[in-house]
């Protein structure tokens, strides 16, 4: 499915057609439009049609992956690694999702993969010793550099428990501290999405505490993905707790949120899929599911009038709002532009800006993996249903993310002077 894995600067987007309205990015800031290194770099990552093969030169990073889908984190600290001359050794993956495991593995074989709950894995009560099955658990994985998991924001794992229930600690977000507990990782990092800092049951401060009780350092805040390289309007919480003293969260925190440096215009629409556009391919990863006769009116509507929102009449009756907060349903990506999130319905008008912005579709999944900065190489197995691919690809962590945090930590989990007081803690 990957193609073109040059490494030629892209070349400005001559035919972008609202460059004259809607663009607040400078393209002609340092860098518009990937042409610095680290654009160059990333580029290549994500059209790169071969998995790179990882040289062994300092080690390898060994990580678990809980929560993981179809692999987002870890593909984004496989690049790191990459990149940092180690290898990556994926001790254990978990998801309760049977496709996204089965993808995992199809992009991780060497990967212990499990197709089941994190809490029946992490058995024990918050606060108490580890259970049996825990402690045989820890021996499996061994020494472990990284842990990452982002935890879905609904919903519990078969907590029969009524204590367990009832306690943030137990709640999947707090079981990453019972995971940590148990696997002593050197640096912890949870993904999920803005809101949870809000929650009520207070998840967020349960696991900070417990991280922190744990003898790691934490610092965790909402980041705007635009800054890391990622192609889209994404803003996450990110918690990184870290026991290695070279690791300081929350200066990491701050270098993801500086990301590309602040004279560094967001990468567009153009920059991630730009050259999908000749690319002729019937294979349902590369094509548009067939609109309905009303939203293809409403498409042919957007590019009839060279209009990127769709007015309130073509609307469906729902969807007319003077507000405008349902402004980007049934709307056209601007090609000079981020794009809006990449959610699970992309391949749909109507749940959101999906439209490709010179061909008269919604996007492709391959377009919407692109956004998410999934590399080309990256194999999505070869019959999933299309809601499912949606579901993988709107619910995925974008690999970006973690190969920028790992190029902030990797090099320095692996100093000498590391701390071990709380190895002996379990
Ligand atoms: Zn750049």
């Amino acid at each position: 499915m990957g193609r073109s894995n040059g490494s030629q600067a892209k070349a400005a987007p001559v035919d972008a057609p609202a460059a004259r309205s809607r663009s607040k990015a400078t393209p002609d800031l340092e860098c518009g439009n990937g042409e610095c290194t680290q654009c160059r770099a990333d580029w290549r990552f994500i059209t790169a049609a071969r998995k790179p093969r990882l040289r062994e030169l300092v080690g390898s990073l060994t990580v678990v992956d809980l929560f993981s889908g179809c692999g987002g984190m870890s593909v984004g600290l496989q690049e790191a690694a990459r990149r940092a001359h180690r290898q990556l050794a994926v001790r254990l993956a978990v998801d309760h999702d049977d496709t996204a495991a089965q993808i995992y593995k199809l992009n991780f074989p060497e990967a212990r993969v499990v197709a089941g709950d994190v809490g029946a894995l992490f058995d024990g009560v918050a606060g108490q010793r580890l259970t049996k099955s825990e402690k045989r658990l820890a021996t499996a994985v061994g020494r472990l550099d990284v842990l990452v998991g982002g935890p879905p924001c609904q919903g519990h794992s078969d907590l029969n428990n009524h204590t367990r229930r009832k306690d943030p600690r137990n709640s999947l977000y707090g079981l990453m501290a019972r995971a940590a507990k148990v696997l002593n990782p050197k640096l912890v990092v949870v993904e999920n999405v803005a809101p949870v800092q809000w929650d009520k049951g207070g998840v967020v401060d349960a696991t900070w505490n417990a991280l922190y009780d744990l003898g790691y350092e934490v610092a965790g805040d909402v980041i705007d993905l635009r800054r890391v390289g990622v192609p889209q309007r994404r803003r996450r919480h990110v918690l990184i707790a870290s026991r290695v003293p070279s690791v300081d969260p929350e200066q990491v925190l701050e270098q993801l949120t500086a990301g590309l440096g602040e004279d560094h215009a967001d990468r567009t629409v153009w920059w991630a899929i730009e050259d999908l556009r000749s690319l002729r391919s019937r294979a349902m990863f590369d094509s548009a599911p067939q609109p309905t006769a009303d939203n293809e009116k409403r498409i042919k509507y957007l590019f009839a009038h060279g209009e990127h929102d769709l007015p309130n009449p073509n609307r469906p009756p729902c969807h007319r709002d003077d507000e405008h907060s349902y402004r980007s349903m049934y709307g056209r990506l601007w090609w000079d532009e981020p794009a809006q999130t990449i959610t699970t319905g992309f391949g749909s008008m109507g749940q959101g800006r999906y439209v490709h912005p010179s061909q008269r579709r919604t996007i492709t999944p391959h377009e919407a993996a692109r956004l998410q900065t999934f590399p080309d190489w990256f194999s999505f197995g070869s019959q999933p249903r299309r809601a499912a691919l949606g579901r993988m690809i709107g619910n995925a962590v974008p690999p970006l993310l973690m190969a920028e945090l790992g190029r902030l930590t990797i090099g320095r989990l692996h100093r000498k002077r590391a701390n071990t007081k709380t190895q002996t803690r379990r």
